[in-house]
């Protein structure tokens, strides 16, 4: 899951599940002796991980000098210091790039996601979006070492409970041979693999789609896609259906009747005046007049709308953000050879997409600024160093937002 939305994705989590913390007992022997306190905190997790079917020579063959990593915590507890816009996000996830090698992936894979379909009743299209958004097919999965992270994260913080069974089910699946230990690494909250997927995620839907014997979501491109495709399958997919499509809404058009959870047979949106973008009317290309859904307007009244059916909630439920299913959704599309969205973003300052961003630092570096490499990520060093450039431009508001507008102020 990415990144942004993954503050949102653990709050839609049950933390209750989790076990009661064992009693702190004997120091497990591979813990530096300076960190007394995370040594006991292991020493638990191994009598909790023993309890659930991982061997004690397995817990310390896997966890041999591993040390607590503390910078997680401050992830933890970050709070966003700059809200992106719906169209940043967007132009960053869904840019020409991502669709250019999702269209490449769709024929080199074009066998498998075949099958995928066949099984799972899921198109090639939308399996190919969420590996594209989620790993950027396969290319980014996250730097830092899985176990020390869940490690850190179930011993200190707010969300031990949960992270301790994310660390033992990791274990679990280290033990079963499903991943190897050698390089794993993930988000920093640990999400892994080419799905991004939690281990307890993992745990529930991953398949051996291969069939060598492992659920391998690091290293076996089919295992991944199939287990994409079973995610949304037990998500409630519906075969044939679409997520969803883009609309117009009269003028005034009451925005209170909008959102995801806002649901009402598609005749009543009809009956509201809401039309497909070229005028015809909702209910038709084999879309019944009762069928659920709900009507989208993520940037208000003056932006793209949208009408959205069951599959749009069984892509949301891979990471509960409506910024990060609707980019799953456009991937799809494009991939699928449509535009979306055709109406404009209520914004005279549009998003940019990943090689402009990189452009964007370029210049920056070429202006003096210590923003580190292009790397087409826009932190704290590059939105500080365009928040410079903003105030001796004179551009207002000067926030350090990385849009069309600086872009172009740079680049004359
Ligand atoms: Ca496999």
């Amino acid at each position: 899951m990415m990144f942004r939305s993954l503050a949102a994705l653990l709050l839609a989590l049950p933390f209750s599940q989790a076990f009661a913390q064992t009693p702190d007992t004997a120091v497990a022997p591979a813990v530096p002796a300076a960190d007394p306190a995370f040594a006991r905190c292991l020493s638990g997790l191994k009598q909790a991980a023993a309890g659930q079917g991982v061997p004690a020579a397995s817990f310390d063959r896997f966890t041999a000098g591993l040390a607590a990593d503390r910078s997680v915590l401050e992830l933890l507890d970050a709070q966003p210091e700059f809200t992106t816009p719906i169209w940043d996000y967007l132009a960053g996830l869904v840019d020409d790039q991502r669709v250019a090698d999702g269209r490449a992936m769709l024929t080199e894979h074009a066998d498998l996601l075949q099958r995928v379909e066949a099984r799972y009743g899921v198109d090639p299209a939308t399996v190919v979006a969420v590996w594209g958004v989620e790993s950027d097919y396969g290319r980014i999965f996250g730097k830092r070492p899985l176990l020390v992270s869940l490690a850190t994260l179930s011993c200190e913080g707010r969300r031990q409970s949960f992270f301790r069974n994310e660390f033992i089910t990791t274990l679990k699946l280290l033990h079963a041979g499903d991943i190897r230990p050698e390089g794993l690494t993930g988000s920093w909250a640990g999400a892994f693999g080419h799905t991004q997927f939690m281990p307890s995620t993992y745990e529930r839907i991953a398949v051996d789609f291969d069939g060598d014997g492992r659920r391998d979501l690091v290293g076996s491109i089919p295992d991944a896609l199939g287990s994409t495709a079973n995610y949304l399958k037990q998500s409630n997919w519906r075969t044939g259906q679409p997520w969803g499509f883009e609309v117009r809404v009269p003028s005034g058009f009451d925005a209170s009747q909008a959102g995801r959870t806002s649901r009402r047979p598609l005749s009543d949106w009809a009956a509201r005046g809401v039309r497909r973008l070229d005028g015809s009317p909702l209910v038709a290309d084999g879309l019944a007049a009762d069928t659920r859904s709900a009507l989208l307007l993520p940037a208000g009244a003056q932006g793209p709308a949208f009408v959205v059916f069951r599959n749009y909630d069984a892509i949301y439920s891979y990471n509960a953000a409506e910024s990060y299913a609707l980019a799953i959704a456009f991937l799809a599309d494009r991939l699928r050879g449509g535009t979306i969205p055709q109406a404009a973003w209520p914004t005279d300052d549009p998003g940019l997409s990943r090689a402009q961003r990189r452009e964007l630092q370029t210049l920056l570096l070429a202006r003096g600024h210590d923003i580190g490499e292009v790397d087409g990520m826009i932190g704290t060093n590059t939105r500080r160093a365009i928040r410079t450039e903003q105030q001796r431009l004179g551009l207002a508001p000067a926030d350090g937002r990385a849009g069309q507008r600086i872009l172009d102020a740079l680049s004359r």
